[in-house]
């Protein structure tokens, strides 16, 4: 068993979509990155990269790789699970947080484990995501950005 974590942020701005989890959420804001920010999925990919001792995110997909530019980051998770199992391992079971004060995200939450399970060719169950607020601190809680965590085994 390889047990690997992934943390990732992403800042709020006008203009953008917001994608969490593979999923478009309707929101005043969006996240800012060179693909579609999708902090949820990049914490879940750094933690399949780091349980698997294959490095991280940014040197995987960086971001001065114009072939990035706006992508949509379950494909790139679907990429490194294809990677992943051709060294022989199999995804087991991951677990995210994610810390936002808006939106709120309780109707998302299954077609997020939907889409992420999807990408890891694995059952809704296997893919466990929660919402979490900051309860006003920092910089979650002024409304600036969201980070997610997750945890990932492989075996
Ligand atoms: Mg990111």
């Amino acid at each position: 068993m390889h047990i690997g974590i992934g943390y990732d942020s992403h800042k709020f701005a006008f203009g953008r979509p917001l994608v969490l989890g593979g999923v478009t959420i309707p929101h005043t804001h969006g996240l800012v990155g060179h693909s579609d920010a999708d902090a949820v999925t990049h914490a879940l990919i750094d933690a399949l990269l780091g349980a698997a001792g294959a490095g991280d995110i940014g040197t995987r997909f960086p971001d001065t790789d114009p072939q990035w530019k706006g992508a949509d980051s379950i494909r790139m998770l679907n990429q490194v699970y294809l990677e992943l199992v051709e060294t022989g391992m199999s995804f087991v079971h991951a677990d995210i947080v994610v810390i936002t004060e808006q939106p709120k995200l309780a109707g998302y939450i299954d077609q997020m484990r939907e889409k992420l399970a999807g990408a890891l060719v694995a059952g809704h169950s296997s893919v466990s995501v929660k919402a979490k607020t900051n309860e006003g601190m920092g910089f979650i809680g002024r409304g600036e950005g969201i980070a997610a965590i997750a945890v990932v085994l492989l075996e």
